[in-house]
């Protein structure tokens, strides 16, 4: 396994979601439904 295969496979381990709040900003889980600061449930979730 090159050094590349096991940063890639490092990164694809985590969540593979990552969810940011539209409205503050806060990044989130996936699994959060609402922001956990502000309480928004404008949630934008980012696949990789
Ligand atoms: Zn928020």
């Amino acid at each position: 396994m090159g050094m590349l295969t096991a940063v890639r496979k490092r990164l694809t381990d985590q969540d593979g979601t990552l969810a940011e709040c539209r409205h503050c900003g806060t990044n989130l889980t996936k699994t959060e439904t609402e922001c956990t600061v502000c309480g928004s449930r404008e949630i934008a979730e980012y696949d990789f």
